[in-house]
């Protein structure tokens, strides 16, 4: 089996297995229990919090834990509104944010906000002079993710804030870091943003565990209990947290993605009915489309040859690409594309399967 599919998930590494197995083996007491048992399953959350927090480059206790990067996108969103209600109704993000930043924002449009979104460049990027020229004094709010999880490609987030500040000085700027993390380093204090979200399940953690770190307090989301410091309300996930964190420690170990990545821009130079959609220097993601076969097509083909991949989000399944459409790309190019996303165990000969696969799908069901 040949896994390319890791922009949508990850598999769990064994260090994350283990430590999934020990939490809920021997750490599985209510993490808010004040007896010894609940005690220990709280210093295995805060150790975790210790370890996102330091990839993060931030303090702490300026880290929540949630159920995702979807459950942290909507707290950001849902908060910063609550705070920002004086400064104005404007907001604006970029058009190929993830649906569960865009699904929210376009809730706050029925609510009387006016949602401006940004365009991308051909590369993939948001050029900060697009958001420049639509900053406004009443902007309460600002969306740009650090990475684009369909085409890749790294934003100018810190220049983007000061913008931002420098034009709207009390605007919250949110930063959807869910496919960045762990692939780029950053510092969320460095880059300067208010809120950014991060997910386990894309760095060889569990599913339904993830992050937001947060520069000033947050207005919580969930409410109904005094966890994660009456930010977010239920009982914690403390296995998906602790593995979490086991997760956070194996981070920029091991990092071939650079060549991986040359050496499919190789391959998609060398076929002409091979595509680039979004031309980027980010290792892990790479768009392309093949021309005049169907994304479902190929990607059946594919699996057929024990080849795992996606045309896109697997959050807006089925769905024409929002990414792919808002980099202006002609219909016939979005309902062909693939996305390569590989990790750091992916290898120049996965990438030859896969291309080799894909001349063999232009054989046998264009060319004859
Ligand atoms: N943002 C981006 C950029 C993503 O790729 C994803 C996952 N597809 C999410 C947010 C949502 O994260 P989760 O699956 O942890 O809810």
């Amino acid at each position: 089996m040949i896994y390319l599919d890791n922009a949508a998930t990850t598999k769990p590494c064994d260090e994350v297995i283990k430590k999934a197995n020990q939490m809920m083996c021997n750490t599985w007491a209510n993490p808010s229990s004040l007896y010894s048992l609940g005690m220990y399953a709280e210093d295995e959350i805060e150790l975790a919090r210790e370890r996102v927090s330091g990839v993060l480059g931030v303090n702490p206790k300026n880290v929540v834990f949630t159920s995702g990067g979807t459950e942290s996108n909507n707290l950001a969103i849902h908060s910063a509104i609550k705070s920002t209600r004086h400064v104005g109704k404007k907001i604006i993000a970029s058009a190929y944010e993830h649906s569960s930043v865009l699904e929210p924002l376009k809730e706050l449009e029925k609510c009387g906000y006016e949602v401006v979104f940004l365009l991308p460049e051909k590369d993939g990027t948001i050029s900060p002079d697009t958001l420049k020229n639509a900053l406004t004094p009443d902007t309460a709010l600002v969306c740009v993710m650090l990475t684009n999880n369909e085409v890749g490609g790294v934003n100018d987030i810190k220049t983007m804030v000061s913008l931002t500040k420098n034009v709207s000085p009390k605007a919250h700027f949110h930063c959807d870091c869910v496919a960045a993390f762990g692939k780029i380093k950053f510092s969320a204090s460095a880059l300067g943003v208010d809120t950014l979200s991060v997910s386990a399940h894309k760095i060889h953690a569990l599913k339904g565990t993830g992050a937001l770190y947060f520069k000033n307090n947050l207005k919580p989301l969930i409410v109904g209990g005094e966890q994660e410091k009456k930010l977010r309300g239920g009982t914690q996930n403390a296995v998906g947290i602790a593995a979490f964190g086991v997760a956070c420690e194996r981070l920029f170990k091991k990092n071939r993605a650079p060549e991986i990545k040359a050496h499919v821009l190789k391959w998609v130079e060398s076929l002409d009915f091979v595509t680039l959609n979004a031309d980027n220097d980010f290792p892990y993601i790479t768009n392309v489309s093949v021309s005049k076969i169907k994304s479902e097509t190929m990607l059946h083909f594919l699996e057929s040859e024990g080849i795992f991949i996606s045309s896109g989000s697997a959050c807006s399944k089925g769905q024409k690409s929002h990414v792919l459409k808002s980099l202006g790309l002609p219909e016939s190019q979005i309902d062909c594309a693939i996305r390569i996303s590989i990790d750091d165990t992916t290898t120049e000969n996965d990438i030859d399967a896969l291309f080799n696969a894909i001349k063999r799908a232009h054989e046998k069901l264009i060319k004859r």
